[in-house]
């Protein structure tokens, strides 16, 4: 016996194998190039308007302080990011190969099982009436002239009249149950809108899930970080091309692994694949762009952004803001969100000495060439205005928007974040805490002694800059005990 008997029929239907989206690639392999085009096209970008020194505004770090605070050459990064990109394309041929082959043709029989599951829902809605004491039958007679489809949904489902149904076969003429318009339109959208959204959050959730636990658990335990994790932290200040700048084992287990599991679970096709693992790859790039460009949608979507995951790439924000790529609602729910306050002495103190160390590497081979031609036409500190124009950048005063943080929670994290740096004695280790304490605190009297930068530094939020407010979005202005800011140096 049919468990719900008088449903509509469904419709017959014929598989068709799906074309490929862009010949003769196979949608399969197409899955696995297109993470990679999008890896090192926006990459490539980013690297443009870096090297010709567009929005310099925007830059969360100056060019010095790229090329004196990385401990890994840009040579490396590609080296290693290709070597994952290998593996990671490996790992996709196998999974691609226990995937089904991708047809069309069922989608209209698939609008109509779910047109079929809100016809069975519409059952209850009579004994619902009843329950609260109402007549479905005696409303839906009232009603039956002036709104015949409501009448139909009261009784539970049950349309008199044929002529109001879409059919969904040519028989349905002779007398078989049809669907109602509305109910074949909104499974239509559960089917085509509904579903795909869920499986994309879902997707979404565990792999931010899976790469929050796994990223802190590298952070925690000393082994792990100094083993796997402490290369991707040899960029201090990280750009485009970095972003999966991985030890090959972390690479595998963190991203390639994260998403493929996340795309399993998600029941998602190879087309659906494509959009997600092109968009991870976007996200986590412009995540590590070093720019926090006001107009770039991804920098806006969520509140982890390049200003977001920066500070977990400093020495002293390492022990927090875990969360990556998408959301930070781990770091929310886990207190793991960076509290420290006003970072901009911070940034500030890394752009003078990175500075300075670029001058003095200037100066020496000024002075190893001083009888060259060019020397009096080149610029002897081409970085001087962007040095200029990016201090303007930390100090645009950020509002208390958030709850305070329990008391000495940033000491707690600031003392986490460096035994982390003490613990790595390759990349880390007590020499760039002692340089750094050093160099922090020349950086607060250059605050102090020039009230100009702090003037400018007021105009230019008037710029709009956003990205800086979304970059640290618990900063306490500079407020608690032990937080160095520009406002403590008042
Ligand atoms: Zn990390
Ligand atoms: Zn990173």
């Amino acid at each position: 016996m049919d468990a719900f008997p008088n449903l509509p029929p469904l419709p017959v239907y014929h598989l068709t194998p799906l074309p490929p989206l862009l010949p003769p690639i196979p949608d399969k392999l197409l899955t696995l190039l297109l993470p990679i085009a999008a890896y090192w096209s926006l990459s490539m970008v980013f690297h443009w308007i870096d090297t010709k020194n567009y929005f310099p505004q925007y830059r969360l770090h100056t060019p010095a302080e790229v090329s004196k605070r990385n401990r890994v050459s840009r040579w490396e990064v590609v080296r290693d990011v290709l070597i994952q990109q290998v593996v990671q394309t490996a790992v996709g041929w196998v999974l691609g190969m226990t995937e089904p082959d991708d047809y069309f043709g069922k989608e209209q029989y698939d609008v109509a099982v779910w047109a079929r599951r809100i016809r069975i829902a519409e059952r209850i809605i009579p004994g619902m009436l009843a329950i609260v004491g109402l007549d479905a039958g005696g409303l839906a007679k009232n009603l039956g002239a002036s709104h015949p489809m409501l009448a139909g949904v009261l009784q539970g489902g049950r349309y008199p009249s044929f002529e109001n149904m879409i059919a969904v076969s040519s028989v349905s003429k002779v007398g078989m149950p049809g669907f109602a318009g509305w109910e074949l339109m909104l499974a239509s959208a559960i089917y085509w809108v509904v579903v795909p959204a869920l499986q994309f959050g879902l997707a979404i959730v565990v792999v931010d899930t899976w790469q929050y636990f796994l990223h802190r658990a590298m952070h925690m335990n000393k082994w792990l970080y100094t083993t796997f994790h402490s290369r991707h932290h040899r960029l201090y200040v990280p750009y485009a091309y970095g972003a999966l700048y991985n030890h090959p084992f972390e690479g595998f287990l963190l991203d390639t692994l994260g998403t493929g599991i996340a795309y399993k679970l998600a029941g998602m096709n190879t087309r659906q694949g494509m959009v997600f693992f092109t968009g991870s790859t976007f996200k986590t790039v412009d995540d590590h762009s070093g720019y926090a460009l006001p107009w770039d949608p991804l920098q806006h979507i969520t509140s982890n952004n390049a200003g977001y995951h920066d500070v977990h790439h400093q020495s002293w924000g390492i022990k927090t803001n875990f969360s990556q790529p998408f959301f930070t609602f781990w770091d929310r729910f886990l207190g793991t969100v960076w509290t420290g306050g006003d970072v901009s002495a911070r940034y500030e103190r890394s752009r003078l000495a990175a500075q300075k160390a670029f001058n003095a590497d200037e100066e020496k081979i000024s002075i190893t060439h001083s009888n060259s031609a060019d020397s009096t036409t080149q610029d002897p500190k081409p970085y001087e205005n962007d040095l200029r124009d990016a201090t303007d950048l930390p100090s645009v005063p950020i509002k208390n928007r958030q709850p305070q943080p329990p008391a000495g929670k940033a000491e707690l994290q600031a003392a986490g974040s460096r035994q982390q740096i003490l613990d790595d004695q390759k990349d880390g280790g007590p020499g760039v805490l002692a340089d750094e304490a050093y160099e922090e605190k020349e950086a607060r009297s250059y605050l102090r002694r020039s009230p100009r930068k702090r003037a400018n530094s007021t105009l230019s939020s008037k710029d709009g800059f956003k990205g800086l407010r979304d970059r640290v979005p618990t900063s306490m202005h500079g407020r608690a005990r032990g937080i160095i800011g520009v406002d403590g140096s008042r």
